[in-house]
């Protein structure tokens, strides 16, 4: 186990612990919060005094007691502000507009076409999605000049596909877009007048399962997510694994096939040749070139194609799905084998659309992939995190970052997050 004052990740410092309770609680005594996260009671009792003082907590209630002064339920003041997350896919945009007890309150998608990726394209997208989010969409109005819910955003959290690196400023390389060192905040705050953290969705996937998943009831997991790229955020023993490089959790370019099929990465036998949607389509035509759902132009209809046939019995599409159920079962046995993982959540729009089929052939042949010892507690199934899980991790870090500029005590706090953040202007 992690010492917990030495690890830097979000659960291990103490305000969060407090907000991460509140959120699992629900109105709380100072007492309750203490027991919860095992912070001392004076700790928590800084913290809270802390929070009432700038409008994150408020009195939500007081409970008389026979002796003694009334205990105080607390509870985070959704009307403190307004916080927006931002999915950015290779097909499309989502923004969330939150409260800041990350209570969706409005939602705004752009579609983008995935064959046009160029930087003011992708940015265009970003923000005409949180205009629609916010309420300001079409016509004049910008964010950040507008009225109402606009005045009120705190922060807005951006996941980026591909490998956002915090060296000077935010960069993003996306060989998918062949982006390189792309400084995509800059580019972001000529349209967006907020504080944006900006972020790798893989990270935001494991972030929501923490606070809203599985995280409530396990310390280290794996959330695989299955799209047009596939990838897995990890936290072991509470902690958001990033890495030297915050690149942590690429399991999708790591080998399913030595010498196998080409990847968009260049490389070969990767397990997003195989799971990804291209690979999925890739092992449709090596079945049946000819098959209809490959006339899909589009990704998400391709899958959705899938879904249809395979309720509708179709037998080509059951031999797909065999075949993908087999590759994903091999590479999620290399996983938990790596990291000796009670709990794997699938997410992602594949996993959604598909799971009906995938997720009772990886649970049966799973045991074949991996040691002994790591399977009786081994639990598969589709994530229940609310809504869209990257949104919603990105509101959290972007919530994050806005206690920090509160300039909140934050001992712990991850100095990977402060340096990948734009200064408040
Ligand atoms: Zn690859």
């Amino acid at each position: 186990m992690v010492p917990r004052q030495t690890s830097r990740d979000l659960r291990n410092e103490s305000r969060f612990e407090v907000l991460r309770a509140l959120f699992e609680l629900g109105p709380s005594t100072r007492q309750e919060i203490a027991r919860h996260t095992r912070l001392s009671t004076a700790t928590v009792a800084t913290l809270v005094t802390e929070f009432l003082s700038e409008g994150v907590l408020r009195i939500a209630a007081l409970e008389r007691r026979t002796v003694g002064r009334p205990y105080e339920r607390l509870a985070i003041d959704p009307e403190r502000g307004r916080i927006v997350g931002v999915d950015v896919a290779e097909t499309y945009v989502a923004a969330t507009l939150f409260d800041i007890a990350l209570t969706p309150i409005s939602h705004g998608e752009v579609t983008l076409d995935e064959h046009e990726n160029s930087q003011a394209y992708v940015v265009d997208g970003i923000v005409r999605a949180v205009e629609a989010a916010v309420g300001t969409g079409a016509g004049e109005a910008a964010v950040g000049t507008g009225a109402g819910e606009v005045d009120r955003i705190l922060g807005v959290g951006v996941s980026m596909p591909g490998q956002v690196s915090p060296g000077a400023g935010v960069s993003v390389f996306a060989p998918n877009w062949d982006w390189h060192e792309v400084k995509i905040e800059e580019l972001l705050a000529q349209g967006l007048r907020i504080p944006v953290y900006v972020d790798n969705p893989l990270k935001a996937v494991a972030l929501s399962e923490m606070w809203f998943g599985v995280g409530r009831i396990a310390d280290s997991m794996a959330v695989v997510n299955l799209g047009t790229g596939v990838g897995a955020g990890i936290a072991i023993d509470g902690a958001l694994i990033r890495g030297a490089n915050n690149n942590a959790g690429e399991w999708g370019h790591t080998l399913l096939q030595l010498d196998g099929r080409e990847c968009r990465c260049g490389r070969r036998g990767c397990v997003e040749a195989y799971l990804g949607v291209q690979g999925i389509e890739t092992s449709l035509a090596e079945i049946d070139k000819d098959h209809p759902a490959l006339q899909q132009p589009l990704q998400r209809d391709f899958i959705e194609a899938v879904a249809t046939g395979l309720a509708a019995g179709d037998p080509v599409l059951a031999e797909l799905a065999r075949r993908t159920a087999h590759y994903l079962a091999a590479a999620l046995g290399d996983l938990v084998t790596l990291l000796d993982i009670p709990y794997i959540t699938l997410t992602g729009w594949t996993s959604t659309a598909l799971a009906e089929w995938l997720v009772p052939a990886v649970r049966a042949e799973l045991p074949d992939h991996v040691l002994p010892g790591s399977l009786p507690d081994l639990t598969v199934e589709v994530s229940r995190v609310p809504g869209n899980p990257v949104a919603l991790g990105m509101a959290a870090f972007a919530l994050e970052h806005f206690l920090g500029q509160l300039g909140l005590p934050s001992p712990a706090s991850a100095p990977i997050a402060r340096r990948r953040t734009r200064p408040q202007s």
